[in-house]
């Protein structure tokens, strides 16, 4: 494909405007007649590879305030699961519901939903009222879709009372050759990055940066001891480091002593291992056991002698009832999902007699990740890219994050043609430092 050869020759801005737009792209996609595949299975067998497509789809015409983006490599997050196996809902009603805002909303309504939330890329396109940014510029892609017409997005964009997320409430995601986004999606790609290191950080790192930093969030503090779920997955690679950024002291939680090792070589000194511990916070489908809370904060009281200021919380069913507790006096809980279920249980008088906050908190509003891809190209937060597999396998990378066995974050790779591209300033990373940069790869291939 003609306009793919040019990004990949590194084509000037202006043969890149010049270069014909193609009117499809390759891209992964759920199908609207699949929905119902998977009925009468258990969420665990419900399975990425029968559901995730990958082939030629339409492209739309692009609106005034969008721009056209070469996908040079995207990024798994969870939020593609639940698409491909159509829970808690298929995505289909979201799209049908954009559908029927606009001309422009109508585009997304498709039998076809194509997924992905992250990516990295160059500029190929931009509306007649786009004004940033211009065909060549490298970029990197933050999900938050927002209507700009909409006053109530204009205090926190978040709070938008039609805030959605792109390639999930949205058609045409990440994972393609071509995407279409909102100019006010786009933010700068870190020099130092190859392009699949570049393109895994936008969603969780914005995500875990309103958690734990934003005002919107539960603000760490010096000192602040913050304990974290799943610390070296997608978002609590994240958490980790922005809790050290802060001046905070992270106690992490995985579940194997691979993964544990993975966090200290990140700077988490305090680390619990779940599998080790073996905490049974549930004594059957419906009783929780109290005794195994108070064991999880004699373990963090071990390792740093007193109560979590705060507790970064996203598994939900299996470990609120704990996070709630384990909480010090004052403290704050600050959830952002549900992996293991939404219908969260915790014992209500742990919360307020300990004058206990619950803390909603979802992606972030274009500052806070703009502030977020500061670190990034600052050096200050690196990419957990642990993994990076072709467009064409991404059902068997959904598989692996749906059943937990990754670490930090898969990459995708898209219209770039090998690993290792798009480093433009090799002097800052060896700044950053190429040990610290790979981390989580490192590890993943010893592990
Ligand atoms: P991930 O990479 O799969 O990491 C999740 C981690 O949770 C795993 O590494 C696992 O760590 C831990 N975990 C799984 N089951 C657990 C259990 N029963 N008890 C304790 N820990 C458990 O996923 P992610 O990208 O970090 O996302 C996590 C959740 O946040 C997903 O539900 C995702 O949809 C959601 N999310 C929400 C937003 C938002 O804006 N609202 C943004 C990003 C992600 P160990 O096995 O090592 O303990």
């Amino acid at each position: 494909m003609e306009l793919l050869d040019a990004v990949r020759g590194g084509a000037d801005a202006a043969t890149l405007a010049e270069t014909p737009l193609p009117t499809t792209t390759r891209a992964v996609y759920v199908e609207r007649r699949d929905q119902d595949i998977f009925a009468g299975r258990a969420t665990r067998d419900k399975d990425p590879r029968e559901s995730l497509h990958v082939g030629e789809v339409p492209l739309p015409e692009y609106a005034p305030d969008e721009v056209v983006v070469v996908v040079m490599a995207s990024s798994l997050n969870f939020n593609t699961v639940w698409t491909s196996i159509f829970e808690p809902v298929p995505t289909f009603g979201f799209l049908d519901r954009l559908g029927r805002e606009s001309r422009w909303g109508a585009r997304h309504a498709q039998d076809f939903h194509v997924v992905g939330s992250d990516a990295a890329g160059i500029v190929v396109r931009v509306g007649s009222a786009v004004r940033n940014w211009q065909p060549g510029d490298e970029v990197t892609i933050q999900c938050n879709y927002v209507d700009d017409q909409d006053p109530s997005s204009h205090d926190d964009s978040m709070l938008a009372g039609n805030q959605r997320i792109w390639g999930f409430e949205t058609n045409f995601g990440g994972l393609a050759d071509i995407t279409i986004v909102k100019a006010n999606q786009l933010m700068p790609k870190a020099t130092h990055l190859t392009w699949e290191e570049a393109a895994v950080n936008a969603l969780c790192n914005s995500t875990a940066y309103r958690m734990l930093v934003s005002r919107n969030g539960a603000p760490v503090t010096q000192g602040d001891k913050v304990l974290i779920w799943g610390a070296s997955g997608g978002i609590g690679s994240f958490a980790v480091q922005h809790v050290l950024n802060s001046g905070g002291v992270p106690i992490g939680v995985v579940s194997s002593e691979a993964k544990a090792n993975t966090l200290r070589e990140l700077g988490c000194r305090h680390v619990l291992n779940r599998a080790e511990r073996d905490y049974r916070f549930w004594k059957d489908e419906h009783t929780q056991d109290e005794s195994e809370w108070r064991r999880l904060g004699r373990d963090i009281r071990d390792l740093v002698g007193e109560d979590p200021d705060i507790v970064f919380e996203h598994p939900g069913r299996s470990t609120m009832g704990a996070s709630v507790f384990v909480a010090r006096r004052g403290g704050t809980i600050v959830t952002c999902a549900a992996t293991t279920g939404y219908m969260v249980e915790y014992d209500n008088r742990h919360l307020w007699m300990r004058l206990k906050t619950i803390r909603g908190s979802h992606f972030s509003n274009y500052r806070e990740a703009w502030d977020a891809n500061q670190a990034v190209v600052e050096g200050r937060v690196v990419p957990p890219l642990s993994a990076v597999f072709p467009l064409e396998r991404t059902g068997e990378a959904t598989y692996e994050m749906h059943h937990n066995r990754h670490e930090g974050k898969i990459g995708i790779l898209c219209a770039a043609e090998r690993e290792g591209l798009g480093i433009s300033d090799p002097a800052r990373r060896a700044a950053v430092g190429e040990d610290r940069l790979t981390i989580f790869r490192r590890h993943d291939r010893e592990g």
